[in-house]
């Protein structure tokens, strides 16, 4: 059974490659980012305290993401295995990880920080089903329009440079320091995320012992599905 954390700065690819990956090989795909923007638009009292620090680019305090967590691992399809796409953030929160479920494979996606400005200021994504696109490495068939949904897409709020920047300073600050930890516990998996998809893909498939398999056409492959 795979349980996989995926640890990298923001837009380094995380949740391209989480959907890709779980429809393939039957995981929960969770990106806690994504549960949250969701509780925000529910406008539920979780959301709505989360929303402001998620605005800023910064991190939501612990409590209300570990909640949210564990309420999510407790459901059925995570016996299968599981991708977790942004959390851990801080060590407390890897630290409350080792207590709920052990994690074998940690995968960090390493990239120039170049890169990552013009990825995330180019996404948009799919607001009913969570699909992510960007505008110069993988536009939406229509312009504007989700291919699967057809939902007028959206650019987020935090990926507009002024949060980008901030998300990256507390990626170094917070986030980082995760690198370390689980080397020293002797489960991390560097890979390099920059290159197009399909190759990230192969480096993570054989990152996690999976070399020679095929991936399913990205096409194919679901948004982050099953939150
Ligand atoms: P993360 O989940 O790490 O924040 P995403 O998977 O949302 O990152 O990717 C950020 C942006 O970069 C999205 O617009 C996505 O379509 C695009 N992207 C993802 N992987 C690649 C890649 N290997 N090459 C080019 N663009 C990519
Ligand atoms: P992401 O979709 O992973 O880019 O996350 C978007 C935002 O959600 C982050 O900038 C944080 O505000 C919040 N968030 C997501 N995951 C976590 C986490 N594990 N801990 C704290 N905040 C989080």
């Amino acid at each position: 059974m795979h349980r996989l954390v995926f640890l990298g700065p923001p837009g380094a690819g995380k949740g391209t490659q989480a959907a890709e990956l779980a429809t393939s090989l039957g995981l929960l795909h969770l990106s806690t980012g994504q549960l949250l923007r969701s509780a925000a638009a529910e406008k539920s009292r979780l959301g709505l305290q989360a929303d402001r620090y998620m605005r800023a680019g910064q991190l939501v305090p612990d409590e209300l993401v570990l909640g949210i967590l564990k309420s999510n691992l407790a459901r059925p399809k995570a016996r299968a295995g599981f991708i977790l796409d942004g959390f851990p953030r801080t060590l407390p929160q890897a630290e409350a990880l080792e207590q709920i479920t052990p994690i074998e494979t940690v995968i960090s996606f390493e990239i120039p920080e170049s890169m990552l400005v013009e990825r995330l200021t180019q996404r948009w994504s799919c607001p009913a089903c969570g699909t992510v696109y960007n505008l110069a490495t993988k536009p939406p068939r229509t312009p504007g329009q989700c291919d699967r949904e057809g939902a007028a897409l959206v650019h987020r709020a935090d990926d507009e440079p002024a949060a980008v920047r901030t998300r990256l300073k507390v990626y170094h600050d917070q986030t980082a320091p995760l690198l370390d930890y689980y080397q020293r516990k002797g489960r991390l998996h560097p890979i390099d995320a920059s290159g197009d998809v399909a190759s990230v893909g192969r480096r993570l498939r054989e990152a996690i012992g999976l070399a020679g398999s095929s991936a399913v056409p990205s096409a194919a492959a679901s948004p982050t599905q099953g939150l």
